[in-house]
């Protein structure tokens, strides 16, 4: 996992943590906000902000490691990860089993 640039480093060490994770918090409602305006109207301009606040969001997440303990967070984000795939499998192998029921009764 990449723990935060030379700049981003460089920001915690200027403002602190408390204001950096406040900027975790405020782009993470930008995006929110922008995601469900370019869900209600679907244009260039919504989808230009969410590009942006998508930025914004990998710009300040950097400083999760950083603030916190970035080997928690990895090893949160390896048991997600596998816990997803897993689901994936589950829902793929639902999903073969459904068509096969389904392949029966046409029969
Ligand atoms: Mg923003």
């Amino acid at each position: 996992m990449l723990v935060g640039t030379q700049i981003q480093k460089e920001a915690l060490e200027l403002w602190g943590e408390d204001k950096q994770a406040n900027m975790i918090t405020e782009e993470c409602l930008e995006l929110a906000t922008a995601l469900l305006k370019y869900q209600r109207n679907p244009c260039d301009q919504t989808r230009e902000a969410v590009i942006d606040e998508i930025a914004d969001v990998f710009v300040v997440i950097e400083y999760g490691p950083m603030i916190f303990n970035a080997s928690e967070i990895q090893n949160r984000i390896n048991f997600k990860l596998y816990r997803l795939r897993d689901r994936i499998k589950a829902e793929s192998f639902e999903d073969i089993e459904r068509k096969k029921i389904q392949k029966d009764f046409r029969l």
